[in-house]
């Protein structure tokens, strides 16, 4: 898979890129990562990237040639090659605006964009983008939660990193992503390693048990218990089994017999 990233800003996404595991994933040639500064397609000798907004007010607002220069300039080896081939490409890229004003990012979303071949994002700075690149360029907005920030490279490092990770051999097996939170529907079960007792605190029993089915049991229902406590939204759209609805009804009475 390849991923770049249209930024003024490349230097920042040096040490996510190359450290831990997206690091090792693209030693090993998993996924490519590129970052790419669009001011070197300003195409003005002063490099200037944006200019105030038509009709008045604060702010710089983003100029749509250097970003469609940008993005051009990465699909062109991938056009020159659609015309060589008979059957044309296989896929075209997803083009990916950070952006308060977009769909939040989610696991599913992570899920979905790891199945693409190729994804560009593009880090928005100052008060915001010329409409005609969100208009005419982008495929998708993407934000990473209601709040702002100064720049679009933590989204799209946030959201790189959460799709590198769900690619295959980009987490050993001791990493499996398949329980994670939001992977299952539910929040993670606790976890527990030695020492078997940590100043009074013991891990439970259960768990010690070596009897698999048993551990499997305890780690659904807490998994449930937990979404239940902190995320009940999570279980509205989730297809619980007899059993699940056996248990939130005991957390339920639980809960009341403790008010
Ligand atoms: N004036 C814009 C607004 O009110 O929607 C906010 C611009 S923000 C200061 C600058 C850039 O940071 C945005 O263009 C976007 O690329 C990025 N950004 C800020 N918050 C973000 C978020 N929650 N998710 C994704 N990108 C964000």
């Amino acid at each position: 898979m390849r991923m770049d990233v249209l930024t003024l800003f490349p230097e920042m996404f040096e040490g996510v890129f190359s450290s831990s595991i997206l690091g090792k994933a693209r030693e090993k040639g998993i996924v490519s990562l590129n970052a790419v500064n669009f001011r070197e397609y300003a195409g003005n000798k002063h490099g200037t990237v944006d200019d105030t907004p038509y009709g008045g007010g604060g702010g710089m607002v983003l100029k749509p040639e250097p970003i469609f220069h940008a993005v051009e300039d990465l699909l062109a080896p991938r056009a020159e090659e659609a015309d060589k081939a008979e059957g044309g490409f296989s896929r075209a890229p997803r083009i990916i605006l950070m952006c308060p004003q977009g769909e939040t990012f989610t696991q599913r979303k992570a899920e979905e964009l790891a199945g693409e071949e190729h994804l560009i994002f593009i880090c928005g700075h100052y008060e915001g983008y010329d409409e005609r690149i969100r208009e005419h360029l982008v495929t998708d907005e993407l934000s990473i939660g209601d709040y702002v920030l100064t720049g679009g490279e933590l989204p799209a490092m946030v959201i790189i990193d959460s799709i590198a990770r769900l690619l295959p051999g980009v987490l050993g097996n001791e990493m499996s992503a398949v329980t994670d939170s939001f992977s299952t529907g539910l929040l993670e079960y606790p976890h527990y390693t030695r020492p078997v007792e940590f100043r009074g605190w013991k891990v439970p029993d259960i768990l010690l048990s070596g009897h698999h089915a048993n551990v499997a049991d305890w780690r659904r229902k807490e998994a449930l218990r937990r979404t239940w406590r902190r995320r009940p939204d999570l279980l509205v759209t989730l297809d619980l089994t007899p059993q699940d609805e056996k248990w939130l009804k005991e957390f339920q009475e639980q809960a009341e017999e403790e008010n």
